[in-house]
């Protein structure tokens, strides 16, 4: 039947399936395909089961919501916050993976940070006022500390490349930027419910901020792989310029 919640199980749900057949497509034709090797494979594999565990825990969590019990309604509503780390993990990994692909050593520090960054989120996600109203804030602060942080890997990547006018720097930055105003778009409809708060009332099953911020959730996970599949296409068809690591 249609509730508030219809249109916010099926985003995320569609867009599990939707990540499902692309990591069946990826791993059966596109790889293949682009002549990948076996760490392309995990790095495929590892952020598109981010992006699905994401969407599975979003949807469990939009499900159980209205359960009668308010611990299960809670453990769920962590879940769905421990799928949104998850799903930040999914975005992290083969960005830093490809943009760094020349370069072990930074390669190395960048997925570490985040790897730790993200389990310190984790951490955090256990204490028993994470939840709470009052942490709403902390809440807010703690994932955008965690996306935001992002800017310095892209930053130290423009400058490892040369700057803005070399062709690796032209050629992905512009899909960076999108990304990051996908990414911002999502939160903003997240943090101020727009436009419900305008509409009180008529927004209730279609339009509301909540599910705007799922779409475009979907959207960026969808452009971020797209965008790794590019950058793997352009990091085979050439080699690096110079090479301190042997990593194909
Ligand atoms: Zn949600």
């Amino acid at each position: 039947m249609l509730s508030n919640e219809t249109v916010n199980i099926w985003s995320h749900l569609l867009g599990f399936l939707l990540f499902f057949s692309l990591g069946v497509n990826d791993l059966s034709t596109v790889l293949p395909a682009s002549g990948a090797n076996r760490e392309d494979y995990v790095i495929y594999a590892i952020g598109l089961f981010c992006f699905q565990v994401c969407m599975l825990c979003s949807v469990g969590y939009h499900l159980f919501s209205c359960h009668r019990s308010e611990k299960t309604c809670r453990r769920w509503l962590s879940l769905d916050y421990a799928g949104i780390s998850v799903g930040i993990l999914g975005c992290y990994v083969p960005g830093i993976f490809y943009a760094f692909y020349c370069n072990a050593f930074w390669r190395q520090v960048y997925l570490l940070t985040v790897l730790s960054l993200i389990l310190a989120v984790f951490c955090a996600q256990v204490h028993p006022h994470y939840l709470s109203n009052e942490w709403r804030r902390i809440r807010m602060a703690i994932f955008c500390c965690v996306a935001g942080i992002s800017v310095v890997p892209a930053c130290h990547w423009v400058w490892l490349n040369g700057g803005y006018t070399t062709d690796v720097v032209k050629l992905f930055l512009p899909r960076v930027i999108v990304m990051y105003l996908i990414a911002g778009s999502a939160f903003l409809f997240y943090v101020t419910k727009i436009p419900e708060r305008y509409f009180p009332g008529q927004m209730n099953y279609l339009g509301a901020s909540h599910q705007l911020w799922h779409i475009l959730v979907v959207v960026m996970f969808y452009w971020w792989h797209q965008t790794a599949v590019h950058i793997m296409r352009f990091r085979h068809s050439q080699s690096c310029p110079t090479r301190t690591s042997s990593s194909s």
